[in-house]
């Protein structure tokens, strides 16, 4: 199938930035063939006309835990320990696979429209979350989250990983990563580290891992391996593989050398990081030093929402107070992070831009209302001005998963009926404590 869109502003992502105004793009097949001038022998089988609109590459939500939208609103206005032991952790003592089943695919109706195309989900029961990515036609990296422990663990063993990896890995046409997932550096002994990494490296599988979060994180580790949490993780092996290492808020110049040596992907979650007051990561120091940092809302249990414009807005505002510097962050750098950096830090290497020979992964953004008007910046239009509900079609490998608003590939109705029916059986389950936060702080 040959489509081509016409007239619309082109924000490319490409290496100068270009963007560029009453533009075309041609689509064969999964692939972008050409962008701005189109081949005399191009033969469109569908020709769309975006005269006031612009198209963009799709963002990708670089960390959450997508299911945990049952979670959106439980736990508000306390303190990250306070929201795992007395919040999140026993709540998801009564998690049910159905749960999962329809807290992601009501998570996907809400990434698709705001234009999310791809995600690195780390929760449980993954196999569903699998099910509903192949169905759903969006992009995903998948990572059973794991803790290590010997006994009365949910969720997979390294072994059980290491099948549930090569199930996964490059399925659905090549729109699925499948990594290892183990949760932290606090939560996680050292040698299970070591363990995971050592597998990893061997059997060429990814990690996705939270780290340095807090100040009182990095005190502990400190205390415990005379090492931060990167120096840690970088020492037990970790980052020998395609790594994500969501947060990383509180992390020193050393760590960022660290990180920007190793090749490994920083996810920033400005909603989370604001909402519980954990910090303020260097996140242009980390970009000048050449790490690659994407953007995440985390879960919907700590964020409320899975909006990466809210998140992109959050990322500069948060670094200008806190730098005391109206001019870090500008431009596309936002949506830069939101969409090319994502892209990478997913292992989708032909993603995330729209040039020739890329994946036909886009967006398309009524730009025609009144809050866009004028548009002198369309930079600024897209990170100031845009929200999810300005997001009129997505596409994925040249297919359409939504088009004028009109989810193609998800039942809503169905979903909603089936999102309730499991939150109302998962609350009325006995509620135990599934995990501990002891960390100091
Ligand atoms: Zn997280």
């Amino acid at each position: 199938m040959n489509i081509l869109l016409q007239n619309a502003t082109i924000v490319t992502l490409n290496d100068l930035d270009a963007i560029l105004p009453r533009a075309s793009l041609a689509i064969a097949d999964d692939r972008i063939v050409a962008v701005g001038e189109i081949p005399r022998d191009f033969v469109a089988d569908e020709v769309i006309d975006l005269a006031g609109k612009i198209v963009t590459p799709g963002l990708y939500n670089a960390h959450t835990h997508a299911a945990m939208v049952f979670a959106r609103g439980y736990a508000e206005d306390m303190p990250l320990d306070r929201w795992f032991n007395e919040g999140i952790w026993k709540l998801e003592s009564a998690l049910t696979p159905e749960m999962v089943h329809w807290g992601v695919r009501l998570a996907m109706i809400e990434m698709i429209r705001g234009g999310v195309i791809g995600f690195a989900d780390h929760y449980f029961y993954m196999d569903e979350v699998a099910q509903a990515v192949i169905e759903s036609g969006m992009r995903a990296n998948l990572a059973w989250a794991v803790f290590g422990h010997q006994e009365g663990e949910l969720g997979v063993t390294i072994p059980g990983t290491v099948a549930f990896v090569k199930k996964y890995n490059g399925a659905a046409d090549g729109r699925l990563r499948a990594l290892f997932g183990p949760h932290s550096p606090y939560l996680c002994s050292d040698q299970f580290l070591a363990r995971t990494a050592a597998v990893a490296v061997r059997e060429g599988i990814g990690i996705h891992i939270h780290a340095a979060e807090t100040a009182g994180q990095v005190q502990a580790s400190l205390a415990e391996y005379d090492m931060t949490p990167i120096e840690l993780l970088h020492d037990r092996g970790l980052f020998e593989t395609h790594t994500i290492v969501a947060h990383a808020i509180h992390v020193n110049s050393v760590d960022i050398a660290i990180l920007a040596q190793s090749d490994v992907n920083v996810v920033q979650c400005p909603s989370t990081h604001l909402r519980y007051a954990m910090g303020v990561t260097p996140v242009p120091q980390m970009l000048a030093e050449g790490v690659n940092v994407a953007l995440g809302t985390d879960g919907a249990g700590s964020s409320a929402a899975l909006n990466l414009w809210r998140e992109m807005r959050l990322a500069v505002v948060t670094q200008r107070q806190a730098l005391d510097d109206p001019e870090v962050m500008g431009g596309l750098t936002p949506l830069r992070m939101a969409a090319r950096n994502g892209a990478r830090a997913l292992n989708f290497r032909d993603s995330g831009r729209l040039t020739p020979g890329y994946q036909a992964d886009l967006i398309v953004i009524d730009a025609d209302q009144a809050h866009y008007q004028p548009i002198h910046s369309v930079p600024a239009a897209l990170i100031w001005n845009t929200g999810p509900a300005d997001v009129r079609d997505v596409m994925v490998a040249g297919r359409w998963l939504m088009r004028n608003r009109q989810l193609l590939t998800l039942d809503e109705k169905a979903i909603l009926a089936g999102f309730r029916e499991a939150l109302s059986d998962m609350m009325s389950r006995p509620l135990g404590q599934f995990k501990k936060y002891d960390v100091a702080e």
